[in-house]
């Protein structure tokens, strides 16, 4: 019987008991939405940049054969958008397989002292052509984490990059990494911050920033080569990792950026020493 938006089935367990089982269908259909809404938008999300590759591949076969200028102007789009197809197809792979082990909680120990510097030396090129400088700022008694090392580098890799890409030309971006305590219903932690000084993000887009393909300004996303999808692999991680994730902006001043990652259980003080006969 369908009851509302739940689905009851009746089974009969034997021993004249009945097993009621619930399924709620409204559930279901919502995830199948998201699965079907998802594909729409991965598609049309790879569509854009093959239309423009077409586009131009044209242009060069006609009009600017014989032009030396314009083809090397264009043969310059058409790398970058090829290099952003490339790297969309990059996020959705690390997206799925983020999925696959959702359920699978990190084991081991990180300390994540220098992690930053690791994620700044690759961003480094960028950093200086946009005349940006990065402060790191390390507390120095930093416990260890329960985290995947990889993981944790394609987490601050995206957001510091999220904060070149929207900061200003000549700013810095701060990010601090800090122990937090343990506090009402939440384990104790290491808090990495990462802050911009660029234009802010209006309060009603906070909500919806990590879901997939969600952007502020389409436009703007597209020309810095965003996907859509750092934020989305972002919010998927931490959760992966039981950690939290706090974003606040101010309009015209920056962004604010903060990854919560579950401190390691400090090692059992050994209580028991040898007990040596008398
Ligand atoms: P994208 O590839 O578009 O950057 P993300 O998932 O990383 O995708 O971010 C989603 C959107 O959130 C971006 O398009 C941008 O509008 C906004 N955003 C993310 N980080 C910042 C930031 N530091 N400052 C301003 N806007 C940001």
């Amino acid at each position: 019987n369908a009851v509302g938006a739940w689905m009851v089935y009746a089974v009969n367990a034997g021993g004249g008991h009945v097993l009621v089982l619930f399924d709620d269908i409204t559930q279901a259909r919502m995830t199948e939405r998201m699965r079907v809404d998802f594909v729409a938008n991965a598609s049309h999300e790879l569509r854009t940049p093959l239309a423009t590759l077409s586009g131009f591949i044209e242009t060069l076969q006609g009009p600017a054969a014989e032009d030396a200028p314009a083809r090397t102007r264009f043969l310059d789009i058409m790398q970058k958008e090829a290099q952003r197809m490339s790297r969309l197809i990059d996020d959705l792979l690390s997206l799925s397989r983020i999925e696959i082990d959702k359920h699978v909680r990190p084991s081991a120990q990180l300390q994540l002292r220098g992690i930053v510097a690791e994620v700044g030396k690759t961003l480094a090129m960028r950093f200086e052509s946009d005349q940006r400088r990065l402060e790191i700022h390390e507390a120095p008694d930093l416990p260890p984490v329960i985290a995947d090392r990889d993981q944790m580098l394609q987490v601050l890799h995206n957001l510091v990059s999220n904060a070149l890409k929207y900061g200003r030309t000549g700013t810095t971006v701060t990010v601090t990494v800090a122990p937090e305590p343990a506090a009402a219903g939440q384990p104790a932690s290491v808090r990495v911050t990462i802050a911009d000084a660029g234009d802010g993000i209006p309060a009603e887009h906070l909500p919806r920033l990590t879901e997939r393909f969600y952007r502020v300004d389409s436009q703007r996303s597209r020309k810095m080569g965003g996907t859509g999808l750092g934020l989305a692999i972002v919010k998927h991680i931490v959760e992966r990792h039981r950690g939290r994730l706090e974003i606040e902006s101010r309009l015209g001043e920056g962004t604010k950026v903060s990854v919560l990652v579950p401190q390691a259980p400090a090692p059992a003080a050994s209580a028991r020493t040898s007990i040596s006969s008398a």
